[in-house]
């Protein structure tokens, strides 16, 4: 972080607030949703882009037993902040820190043969067992060991270094591909097949703590999904996985991040008037231009140029022309509001400002990407820290 907030009220080129209540709320809701499973809050990616350390503080104040990362460093990271509960990291790759990681008492997702003798060997002469949680590919063709001769290498592997006190298997689990699209046919599939191997282990003699594949649009669409656990992550933020899968509102969330920025100038400029790099939007009139002091460094999509979506004095306005690295522009209409006004690109949308899913449509992307790439020059500021009562 280059900038700093001192109050939230502290004026700023760029703040991304992020509401600490509403995420608490979001996941109670969660919770609720989870036909009794426990809930593990997803906050890989700095909790996607809202802070790790107090995101993962007020899920964990919110009941959410588990915590999720992709890598061993952004759990080390919660572990330093003093979260000690059961934390989950799952993208390894060959020579990772396994020892620190089993001292750290992680849950550690393991995909493959590689993985498993790599953490075999550093519980060698650690205090305690390393905690594993087998992943099995059940069609999403990304990590995960395959069905079938695979799975059956990866279970005895696992049950004989579990015999040796080197490791326990706390977890079977698996991970979905089109959860979002509801009612796609690898969904069942998946889900047939992730039975299937968790039975496999089971019988061989895995006893399991938890098992999984929810991911939070398999949480909110499909009971059957749920197991002992599911991961939770972009609904957690108050952001639905989808359109498909209905609004934040239909699904009782509320998006915890708003980003803003304080206009910093605004001007009368005649009609013809070319703005920003390549002239891509000419002034039709006579007009007031705004600026916009946030660019593509902090995370604003180029490929939202000429359609992102922003709030200024009470009107949606679209950025006029390229956002550029650190500003872009947006065409005022005659209207003059003043420098320092308030501008925001999305938020819950409750006060008429546009929706991370506005800009997602706007770029041609996701929501989830959306609030991830938010640059980190931008301050975050956590408001609500505290819960009420
Ligand atoms: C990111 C991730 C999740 C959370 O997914 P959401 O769709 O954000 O809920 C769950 N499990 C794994 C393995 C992930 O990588």
């Amino acid at each position: 972080m280059t900038e700093r907030a001192t109050a939230p009220t502290t004026p700023l080129r760029a703040r991304a607030e992020v509401d600490l209540a509403a995420l608490r709320a979001n996941v109670r809701t969660l919770r609720a949703r989870a036909s009794g499973a426990a809930v593990m809050a997803v906050v890989k990616s700095d909790a996607y882009g809202h802070g790790a350390v107090p995101c993962a503080r007020a899920a964990v104040e919110a009941g959410a037993t588990w915590l999720g990362t992709a890598t061993p460093e952004e759990a080390f990271a919660l572990r330093a902040a003093g979260l000690d509960g059961r934390v989950m990291c799952w993208l390894w790759t060959p020579g990772g820190p396994w020892r620190e990681a089993i001292d750290a008492g992680l849950d550690l997702g393991v995909s493959g043969m590689w993985a498993l003798r790599e953490i075999v060997e550093a519980a060698r002469g650690a205090r305690a067992p390393a905690r594993v949680q087998l992943k099995a590919d059940t069609g999403l063709g990304r990590n995960g060991c395959q069905p079938g001769e695979d799975w059956a290498a990866l279970v005895a592997e696992a049950l004989r270094a579990e015999a040796d006190g080197l490791v326990r298997v706390t977890g079977l689990w698996s991970h979905f591909a089109c959860a979002d699209e509801p009612g796609h046919p690898s969904i069942a599939a998946q889900l047939t097949l992730f039975r299937e191997m968790v039975a496999y282990a089971e019988g061989r003699g895995v006893r399991p703590e938890v098992r999984h594949i929810a991911n939070s649009p398999a949480t909110l669409t499909l009971p059957e999904s749920h197991f002992d656990l599911v991961r939770t992550g972009i609904a957690v933020y108050g952001i639905s996985p989808s359109p498909e899968v209905g609004s934040s509102a239909e699904l009782g969330l509320r998006p915890v991040m708003t980003l803003s920025a304080s206009v910093a100038l605004v001007k009368h400029v005649p009609g013809g008037h070319g703005v920003g790099y390549g002239h891509h939007y000419v002034t039709p009139g006579a007009t007031t231009l705004g600026l916009v002091p946030v660019g593509y460094a902090d995370g604003i999509p180029r490929h939202a140029s000429g359609t992102g979506p922003v709030l200024v004095d009470g009107k949606w306005r679209t950025v006029a022309g390229r956002v550029a690295m650190d500003q872009f522009v947006v065409d005022l209409g005659g209207d003059e509001p003043e420098a320092g006004t308030r501008a925001v690109l999305f938020g819950p949308g409750e006060g008429g400002e546009p929706t991370a899913e506005d800009w997602a449509q706007a770029a041609g992307t996701i929501a989830y990407e959306i609030v991830t790439r938010i640059g980190t020059r931008v301050p975050r500021v956590h408001v609500n820290e505290a819960p009420a009562g």
